[in-house]
């Protein structure tokens, strides 16, 4: 396993399903605030239960502009450590708040980063809008970043169920005429048809999780024929309890059907699994051979 381990972090990788302030890696934290000891829990009671972890443990730690310039760096900087060499992670906007209110702001110091780190890592931001969110604010919000030099990306997340979705169509159509990659967070939680409803209704260009398209032909074949990427992360999977264990996981089913999948961290904070683990994990556990791995590891370099 050690040499598997090795083999596989000096390969370089893609990570495209990344919430940035939460994508630190437990030790780089631990050994930035001496003060702390933080440890992620092996599982959550759902996604509720993350939640509230997330408040309790991780927003506790940010109390200024400068805490989640630490948090985001932290992030980029474990990628790097994984030799992660693209990235496409979103930055909530509601972070804002922690910059007196100002988008711009927010916006100003992801692009210092992505300046500061780019020898190093091919770093594109997303930026992050809850399903939840004020439509007026998510359109006001949401143009500014599809307009600005920094972004590269929407993702619109959140707790999942067969929500309607159609309010943030216009700004999924700004975006492509923007050249903004678009994605959803769906099919994790909720079912198939909640993914096809969402792919009719938003069209996205990538689909984050997308895992219960298993359980149906028609979504299969609708991200089949519209080659919609789905970008998986086991592991979060597996410790949200969407699915009971990682044999379990129909990451196999999906890939079988010829559906284009990536394997990623999530956040890597709060599940302390590397896209390297990950890969390790799947190879180990017999569900992948390590060229079927390589050839999605390529893949996922290479769909930009
Ligand atoms: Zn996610």
């Amino acid at each position: 396993m050690k040499e598997l381990i090795k083999q596989l972090k000096g390969l370089p990788k893609a990570d495209v399903h990344n919430h940035l302030h939460l994508s630190g890696a437990v030790e780089m934290l631990n050994a930035h605030y001496s003060d702390i000891r933080f440890k992620p829990p092996k599982y959550y009671d759902g996604f509720d239960g993350m939640m509230h972890f997330i408040i309790q443990h991780v927003n506790t730690l940010m109390r200024s502009s400068d805490d989640v310039i630490t948090l985001m760096d932290i992030g980029i900087r474990s990628s790097i450590a994984d030799n992660v060499t693209h990235l496409e992670a979103s930055v909530d906007m509601g972070l804002a708040k922690y910059f007196d209110n100002s988008l711009e702001a927010l916006i100003k110091a992801v692009g210092e980063l992505k300046e500061k780190y780019k020898p190093e890592i091919d770093f594109r931001p997303e930026i992050g809008i809850k399903k939840t969110s004020e439509l007026d604010e998510v359109y006001r919000d949401g143009m500014f970043c599809i307009e600005s030099a920094v972004i590269d990306g929407i993702d619109l997340y959140g707790k999942e169920s067969d929500q309607d979705l159609s309010g943030f169509k216009e700004l999924f159509q700004e975006a492509r005429a923007n050249s903004i990659k678009t994605k959803i967070h769906i099919g994790e939680f909720s079912d198939a048809l909640s993914m096809v409803r969402a792919i009719e209704t938003l069209a996205p260009d990538e689909i984050q999780h997308g895992i219960n398209a298993a359980d149906s032909e028609e979504a299969i074949e609708l991200i089949l024929d519209r080659k919609i990427r789905l970008n998986i992360c086991p592991h979060s999977n597996v410790a949200l309890r969407a699915v009971s264990s990682l044999e379990e996981h129909p990451i196999r089913k999906l890939y079988e059907a010829g559906v284009n999948i990536t394997i990623n961290t999530d956040d890597l904070l709060l599940f302390n699994s590397t896209i390297t683990d990950q890969f390790a994990d799947l190879i180990q556990q017999g569900m992948f051979t390590f060229e079927e791995i390589d050839e999605i590891r390529q893949n996922a370099l290479q769909g930009l």
